[in-house]
Parts: C-alpha cells; structure tokens; sequence
C-alpha cells in the first residue's frame, strides 16, 4: 500500500486550492484520513429523486441502479435503517426525467480524464435536477483508457464506483483533493488507472460520505442533530465555500 506522509509545506498548501477532480490522478501523499467537502445541499430530504437511464445494457445497469450503485446510496439514506440524515430514494419508477443518467461514447471536453460528468441544477442550493453522463472514451493519461468495457469484474465494480461518486455529487458531495485521498475511504475520491485496477474508489459509501452527508445543514436537521459522528470530522461550515473549506481541513490535519 502506497505510504502518506505529513504534509508540510505551505506551497504545496497553496497548490490544494486549486482542487483535484476525479481521474486527475492518484494521490501521492495524504497526511491522515480526508472526507469529501460539501459542495451543495444535495437533494430536499425525505424526497423521491426519480431517475431514468439510457444507454446500458442490462448487465451494465445492475450496477448502475437499485441494485448498482443507487441502490447502495438508498441503503444508506433511507430511514429507519439509514446510515446518514437525508432519507433520499433513488426511484426507478415513473416519473421520470428529475435525474438522467447517460452514455457518451466519446470524452467530456471539459474534462477528458472524467469517466463520467454530472451537472446538477440547484435552487437556493438545493439540487433539483441533475444529469450524469458516462463517457466510455474517457483517458486516464496519454493513451490509457478510463474505460475498457471488457464485461470483466473489474468493468462491472467500476460502473458501481463510478455512479457512486455521481450521485454523491447529487447528495451535496465534492470530490475529495488528490493529495487528501485515502484508498476506499470516499466514494468521492478519484479513480486509478483503466477500471480503478488501483482500486481507489470504494464499492459502498462509507462512514467518511454518511458523516459529511448528515452534516449538511438540511440533512442534519433531519436528524435533529448537529452533525453527524464517527472518526471523520468535516470541518466545512455549509455549502458554497469548497475550497476554502479544503484549506481549513487540510490545516487541521497537518496540526495534528
Ligand atoms: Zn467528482
């Protein structure tokens, strides 16, 4: 496993600014544990977030939806079982049209290293539509492929990471820095090589994503609480401020 080490230098701080988004690269050092910033409201708690999705085989959509990864986030949203405060269902039910999910053959212009996009359209900072594409033509760097749709385990586990992180922008989520990430500890981290083969992103969310979720001022709420609890403690005061907010948590680490 890839070694961390404390992070010292205030330029390198200065550099964590600017952000690191998912298929930029792999971290080359990370001082402690880091949780995604937030980077919205997310969807309206205690909502139905109806989803449509277009372009994938059946196979590729068991991975993607309720038994994919929508389904591992309604797992951990819905109460009263739920892992986090927002109690938001992915449904495949009509109506549809609030979240669509599709395909691009092709990659993103903006961002050709991104395996998938996702704008989400927020009002007062609550998400209220959103669309993910999927862009198989996707490069990790140079020449590697994001994507190599093989039909191997790798490919499948890959759709399920990849609509996790997603749909974790929809939550409220932003992606965590580079630099920052731990291996498996954020769905909002990015990917490794051709199919995450360095298995950066985890197959669940995790207690780093349900603790910043229920931190959310609209989620926490929900709950009645403050915010949520566990070994991950997010240091961002709401929605809006991602990277000052990355610089905050970043200081902290290094403090400790
Ligand atoms: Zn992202």
């Amino acid at each position: 496993m890839h070694k961390r080490h404390a992070l010292t230098s205030t330029s390198f701080l200065i550099g964590l600014a600017a952000g690191c988004l998912l298929g930029v690269g792999y971290p080359m050092a990370v001082s402690e544990a880091a949780c995604p910033p937030i980077g919205s409201n997310g969807w309206h708690a205690n909502s139905v977030v109806y989803y449509q999705t277009t372009g994938f085989t059946s196979q590729e959509l068991d991975q993607v939806g309720g038994g994919g990864g929508l389904g591992n986030w309604n797992f951990h949203n819905i109460f009263p079982l739920s892992q986090n405060c927002s109690n938001v269902y992915f449904s495949a039910a009509p109506p549809t049209g609030q979240y669509t999910i599709s395909t691009n053959s092709g990659y993103s212009q903006l961002k050709p290293t991104a395996p998938a996009e996702t704008a989400s359209n927020t009002l007062s900072g609550f998400v209220v539509s959103a669309t993910t594409t999927f862009y198989w033509g996707a490069v990790y760097s140079g020449n590697i492929p994001a994507w190599n749709r093989d039909g191997s385990p790798g490919y499948y586990s890959f759709l399920r990471k990849v609509t996790l992180h997603e749909a974790g922008h929809t939550m409220g989520l932003f992606d965590v820095s580079g630099v920052q990430q731990v291996a498996g500890q954020s769905v909002m981290n990015g990917y490794y090589g051709t199919n995450d083969v360095g298995n950066n992103m985890p197959i669940n969310v995790q207690q780093c994503d349900d603790d910043v979720v229920s931190s959310i001022p609209q989620y926490a709420s929900n709950c009645g609480i403050g915010s949520g609890g566990g070994g991950c403690v997010n240091l961002c005061g709401g929605g809006g401020e991602t990277r000052s907010c990355d610089l905050v948590v970043i200081a902290a680490a290094i403090a400790r």
